[in-house]
């Protein structure tokens, strides 16, 4: 018996969840939008007609937006680790697809680190465990000097 536990995504196919952390979202054939989470039936760009969308790995990296403080759980269903901890919730602008992706910043990370414009990186990381399972999900880590 090994203590090792499964890590397993906390949500099912919006991310690559061994190896290389990366988003998927999807882009329209028509008119090359991106969109995470993905897009499967219309395009939300209000001037193409498309519907046929490929799954592609979005950018692993981008601009701080905006970030606040989360001091509550979230609603149910979105689990969160029981007692729940404070953490910071960071709007990243992806590099290549403009486009702002939401996610937790890793833990050891203050406020006061954060600055409107900084690098960020794309990383896989616990969000809670049971006995059997690690539950993954994507987090969000300030790009420093040397990584
Ligand atoms: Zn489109």
């Amino acid at each position: 018996m090994s203590n090792q536990k499964n890590r397993v995504p906390a949500v099912e196919g919006w991310f690559v969840a061994d190896g290389e952390a990366a988003l998927l979202g999807s882009q329209c054939n028509e008119c090359s939008s991106y969109f995470f989470p993905k897009e499967t039936f219309f395009c939300r760009n209000p001037a193409c007609r498309g519907s046929e969308f490929k799954e592609v790995a979005l950018s692993q990296r981008g601009k701080l937006w905006s970030y606040t403080n989360n001091n509550y759980p979230p609603p149910k269903p979105y689990m969160a680790p029981d007692p729940f901890v404070p953490y910071i919730v960071a709007a990243v602008e992806l590099d290549k697809e403009k486009m702002v992706v939401l996610g937790q910043v890793v833990s050891g990370v203050e406020i006061a680190d954060l600055k409107v414009g900084m690098e960020m990186q794309l990383v896989l990381d616990r969000l809670y465990e049971d006995d059997e399972n690690e539950y993954i999900v994507w987090k969000w880590k300030p790009v420093t000097e040397g990584n």
